[in-house]
């Protein structure tokens, strides 16, 4: 860790326990974040620590981006989730394909707090660009009209903007690729029709919209269409490592959670750490947590490094010497370690465990979604599969 990464994780651990974690819980049972709380992130740069300076970001790099997550996710998985996605995702389309005015509109703006942008990419509740494409895109003019809906979209309602992905083309000679539309949530025909309830990650809004005729100036197209797959692909990666980010956090706080009642907890007159088996699953907590926590700071590490691409698979992890992890199984071992180290947590804290009063019941509600957010496990496997040239239907 270089020192500004360990100053930042220092400083949002302190925020998290100061000013996340204390109303995490209230945020769970009343299904939505206090208002206050994303002006709070902003004012702390928590909003735009993928932004460049000069937009008025804080530059930072990937891997001091995901430690900073983690902390926020240890605090509460859903404010983490909206940081995500503004940090990965979101700054990375606009950077690499929006216009230099379109960059100079929004980017500021997300830092600052002022104006969130949602990432709507999947219609049918499948994040998989392939799989995104219910939305038509249908030229008028110069511009486009969007029609159709888009699905289980993170701040889809309180974001001021959405690049929503759209099909310009669905039977034609472009074979359906997608395009990549700017759309103010404010226009005419963008409407939010449904917030999803969950079982875990609660306070996260995720909605449901509907696009009826939404018109777009040709100014706010973002690169090109059909083109837009490609831009998915490219940053997706960058959604799987901020999710394995927010996994690694729930992780970290059920793992402090077990750890702590263990040692305070007595029966049969002795501190429950005092038994083996609850060591032997602490330490397993532990190990799976580091393993993962590993191997998403390589990835990122790699991602960075002079002459990498965005969407490293896995062709390009046996070219090259040296990079042993990509997003996908990076994600797959955060979630994966998210679920477990939570399940145990519930079971060493005994029936209490299972009792709403304590706060590994809602850390194991929330981990599950690490696992389908996204990407599923199951989906992160065929993916980091496809390098080993096994044909594998994706339907
Ligand atoms: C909290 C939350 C937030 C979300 N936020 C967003 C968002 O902001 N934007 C967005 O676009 N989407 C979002 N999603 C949607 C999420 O990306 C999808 O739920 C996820 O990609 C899985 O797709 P699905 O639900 O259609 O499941 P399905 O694809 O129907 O999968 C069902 C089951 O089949 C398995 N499966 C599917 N295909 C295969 C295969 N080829 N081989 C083997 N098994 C397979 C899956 O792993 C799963 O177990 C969110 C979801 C959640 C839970």
């Amino acid at each position: 860790m270089t020192p500004e990464e360990r100053s930042i994780r220092e400083m949002t651990r302190e925020f998290a326990d100061g000013e996340i974690r204390p109303r995490s819980a209230g945020w769970d049972d009343h299904r939505r974040l206090d208002e206050d709380v994303l002006g709070m992130l902003a004012e702390f740069g928590f909003l735009g620590m993928g932004i460049p300076e000069a937009f008025g970001g804080l530059g930072l790099d990937l891997s001091t981006c995901l430690a900073a997550t983690e902390e926020l996710a240890r605090g509460d998985g859903s404010v983490a989730l909206s940081v995500s996605m503004q940090n990965g995702p979101v700054t990375s389309l606009l950077l690499a394909h929006a216009s230099e005015e379109l960059q100079h509109e929004l980017l500021p703006g997300i830092a600052s707090g002022a104006r969130l942008v949602a990432f709507a990419l999947g219609d049918r509740g499948a994040a998989d660009a392939e799989d995104a494409g219910d939305a038509i895109a249908t030229p008028v003019g110069d511009g486009w009209r969007l029609d159709g809906h888009k699905h289980w979209v993170v701040d889809g309602d309180r974001a001021g903007a959405a690049v929503v992905f759209a099909r310009p083309d669905p039977d034609g000679e472009t074979g359906g690729g997608l395009g990549a539309f700017l759309v103010d949530t404010s226009a005419a025909g963008y409407r939010v029709v449904r917030r999803r309830e969950t079982l875990g990650l609660c306070a996260a809004e995720i909605v449901d919209i509907e696009l009826d005729g939404v018109a777009v100036s040709a100014d706010r197209v973002i690169g090109r269409p059909p083109r837009g797959d490609e831009y998915a692909r490219e940053v997706l990666p960058l959604a799987r490592l901020g999710g394995a980010a927010v996994a690694l956090g729930i992780a970290q706080a059920a793992f402090e959670h077990a750890a702590r009642y263990s040692r305070e907890r007595e029966q049969f007159g002795r501190v429950l750490t005092a038994f083996g088996a609850i060591r032997h699953k602490l330490a397993g907590m532990a190990t799976r947590i580091a393993a993962a926590r590993a191997l998403v700071r390589e990835t990122a590490v790699a991602l960075e490094a002079p002459g990498a691409e965005g969407g490293i698979g896995l062709a390009s992890w046996t070219d090259r010497p040296g990079l042993s992890a990509t997003p996908d199984m990076a994600r797959w071992a955060a979630s994966h370690a998210a679920v477990s180290v939570a399940r145990e947590a519930v079971q060493i804290f005994g029936g209490y465990g299972y009792m709403r009063d304590y706060p590994v019941e809602k850390l194991m509600r929330d981990a599950s979604g690490t696992g389908i957010c996204e990407a599923t496990g199951e989906v992160l496997r065929i993916i980091a599969a496809r390098g080993f040239g096994a044909t594998v239907a994706t339907g």
